[in-house]
């Protein structure tokens, strides 16, 4: 069973996401205070968070930064829900650790299809040999990254990407063939966004001033750097 937490104030919002939810085969456990989003976290373990971001007492963005600071959920999807259509704060909503973003109003098929797709793409992480190149090393079996020997901390559209890049270490790979490979072509996800999540691995993999291991190459794609300088 896969489940889905709603945190979200908004009880008409809850009811028409619990009954769609459902009705599309998913268990739903609801959380409309923030103080109790980390507990209720901690006792249901979804497997997908629907966030609001506009909730009272508490925003989306600390909720986002605490859900990944936290051991255990890290690496749960997180899908932002927000009544601003600010493009500003999409990014930033991402930037903080969410996977997705959704506009309110939002269509619901919509919502379902990119719930779907983000739970694809985050639980077939497939068990593989361990790749490791520029002082960079991925153990899937741990599914950890870590750089010169240094855990790195990241959220699993990360990790894929990351995966992606490593696959072909030099390679440039254009953000269309990582949208399809990372995201599996929803047609819901712009190239834009392969753009953030580049900019948040980067954040992630280049701690203490180290020297940015991805290279931007302008209109073709991303590469990983192989010489290190
Ligand atoms: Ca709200």
């Amino acid at each position: 069973m896969t489940k889905i937490l709603i945190v979200e104030d908004e009880q008409g919002l809850v009811t028409l996401l619990s009954y769609n939810l459902e009705k599309q085969g998913y268990t739903t456990a609801v959380c409309m205070d923030g103080h109790k989003v980390m507990a209720t976290i901690a006792n249901e373990k979804p497997d997908l968070i629907l966030l609001d971001w506009m909730l009272p007492n508490i925003s989306g963005v600390e909720l986002c930064q605490m859900i990944r600071q936290n051991y255990e959920t890290k690496e749960t999807p997180i899908i932002m829900l927000t009544a601003r259509g600010d493009e500003a704060d999409k990014v930033k909503g991402l930037s903080q650790g969410a996977d997705d973003y959704m506009t309110k109003p939002f269509s619901v098929p919509e919502l379902m299809a990119r719930i779907g797709a983000l739970l694809r793409r985050t639980k077939n992480i497939p068990v593989q040999e361990n790749l490791s190149c520029a002082g960079i090393e991925i153990n899937f079996s741990t599914r950890q990254v870590t750089r010169d020997g240094q855990l790195v901390h990241m959220g699993p559209t990360e990790f894929r990407l990351l995966q992606e890049l490593m696959q072909k270490p030099g390679h440039v790979i254009s953000r269309e063939d990582l949208l399809r490979s990372v995201w599996g072509g929803s047609i819901f996800v712009e190239l834009r966004t392969v753009d953030v999540h580049i900019k948040r691995l980067r954040q992630a993999l280049n701690f203490g001033k180290r020297p940015d291991i991805i290279r931007t190459v302008r209109s073709a794609g991303y590469a990983i750097n192989i010489d290190k300088n």
